[in-house]
């Protein structure tokens, strides 16, 4: 029978709606929202609803869909695990093989191979791990009171604590008490929204780098935590100088650089991390989304040597999670980067982002259309406030994503400035075309306010 395949009917969608509202309370949703869509199955780029329509994802779920939906072989990785061992433990003096191949995997496939790796459940506890694990080394060579941390403008770093705080959304970080302090935020490198040019903008941000360092003491800084992507701040790329001239003054500061991966990792921006390609080599590094593309929650956090070296000494590492190094998510994650591997997605991936950027640009004519942008498999559309202005929607844009979906099936994400998109690295030339053309349609009839 279809059960016993594990293929289950059709829901039907209206009455599952329904329930949904009678039982589900949903990550920022609205209140006032009635809207409800029941996604039933996907393949490749698409996915398909209750009702029979057709969505061109183009934004791979989370960003993190990179090989695509629907693949039997991620599927079948995690039964075969599931049937032989589901659950056990890395905590203590225990292991098991998958761990064992997937941190070597992952240090494997970096540029510097005496990396360590720490598994969690998915990016924001990654991140809490990562700000545990910067404080406590510097605690541990002596100097305790390193324990502020650096972030940025229009940065998302999580929904914990600490991470939630790290982010730069204020709708979701206030009215949930005291804050834990410690934080300074610096400017996000965004000439656009700067309104500089990339030049200047470098100098500038190191400037301010230098000043906050005085002001607070570079003894009582623990790291810098920052995406090489902008990714909620509507996938901003970096200036080229930025992040080796931000990583020279950590270094001369004794200042760790916290990289957060959790989109930029496993292809996203042609490399298997972007640390590769924007010329750093950070201390801590935060991994989840692409590592599975999404089949299965996983995160990881890896770590230079000398990192790895410290926390292990002296009583080692007291923090993890029940699911760190969860063996099914591990059996996923290798299946997965396998698939990457083979099908040579991380050049896939540099060749449909150079030719999305490309057809991209037939936007510019539009009104509204302040610029758009590109880095990798990763895209944003401006919207301004103005024709000829840099002043963003009062109300951003996630309305606009909200038509695009709805009129031409495309699904792309809204934010405070931009509209972004980051497809599944095996887009097709025509899913490109397609998604452009979804752009082009809705933004040239956005109406110009006066
Ligand atoms: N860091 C970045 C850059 C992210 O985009 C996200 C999630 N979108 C997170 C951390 C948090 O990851 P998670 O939602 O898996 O906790």
């Amino acid at each position: 029978t279809s059960a016993e395949a594990g293929v289950r009917a059709r829901p039907d969608a209206r009455a599952l709606a329904d329930r949904d509202r009678a039982r589900l309370l949903h990550p920022f949703l609205p209140g006032e929202q009635h809207s409800r869509i029941v996604m039933v199955e996907g393949e490749g780029c698409r996915l398909r609803d209750a009702e029979g329509r057709e969505y061109l994802d183009a934004t791979a779920g989370m960003w993190l869909c990179q090989v695509g939906h629907g693949r039997r072989e991620i599927a079948e990785a995690a039964a075969g695990q599931m049937r032989t061992l589901e659950y056990s433990t890395v905590f203590w003096d225990y292991t098991h093989d998958r761990a064992v191949e997937l941190a070597e995997r992952l240090v494997g496939i970096g540029s510097d191979d005496t990396r360590r790796v720490f598994f969690t459940s998915g990016g924001s506890e990654g991140v809490e791990i990562a700000l545990r694990m910067a404080r406590n080394v510097h605690h541990r060579r002596g100097e305790p009171d390193r324990t502020w941390i650096l972030t940025r403008d229009s940065a998302y770093h999580g929904a914990g604590y600490a991470s939630g705080e790290l982010s730069d959304f204020p709708p979701y970080t206030t009215g949930f008490g005291p804050h834990p302090g410690q934080v300074h935020r610096l400017s996000a490198p965004y000439p656009f929204a700067a309104g500089e040019a990339p030049e200047k903008a470098t100098d500038l941000l190191v400037h301010e780098l230098e000043s906050a360092i005085d002001r607070i003491g570079a003894h009582r800084i623990a790291a810098l935590i920052g995406e090489p992507v902008l990714a909620l701040g509507g996938m901003v790329a970096p200036p080229p100088d930025y992040w080796p001239r931000v990583e020279q003054v950590l270094r001369r500061h004794g200042i760790l650089l916290i990289l957060d991966e959790v989109v930029t990792a496993f292809g996203r921006v042609g490399h298997w991390y972007a640390a590769d390609r924007i010329g750093v080599r950070p201390d801590l590094t935060v991994l989840s989304k692409g590592l599975t593309s999404g089949y299965f929650p996983l995160g990881a956090v890896v770590t230079s040597e000398d990192i790895a070296r410290t926390l292990g000494g002296d009583g080692g590492f007291p923090v993890g999670h029940t699911y760190s190094g969860h063996p099914v998510g591990c059996a996923v994650a290798l299946a997965n980067l396998d698939i990457i591997e083979r099908e040579g997605l991380l050049d896939a991936a540099e060749r449909a982002g150079a030719r999305l950027g490309e057809e991209l640009r037939s936007l510019h004519d539009i009104p509204l259309v302040g610029g758009t942008r590109q880095y990798g498999l990763t895209a944003a559309v401006e919207i301004v406030r103005a024709p000829g202005s840099r002043d963003p929607l009062p109300e951003g844009t996630y309305a606009i994503a909200d038509q695009i979906r709805d009129r031409t099936g495309v699904l792309v994400r809204g934010g405070p400035r931009a509209l972004t998109v980051a497809p599944p690295l095996v887009l097709s030339d025509r899913e490109t075309t397609e998604i452009v053309a979804a752009f082009g349609e809705v933004l040239s009839g956005l109406p110009v306010r006066s």
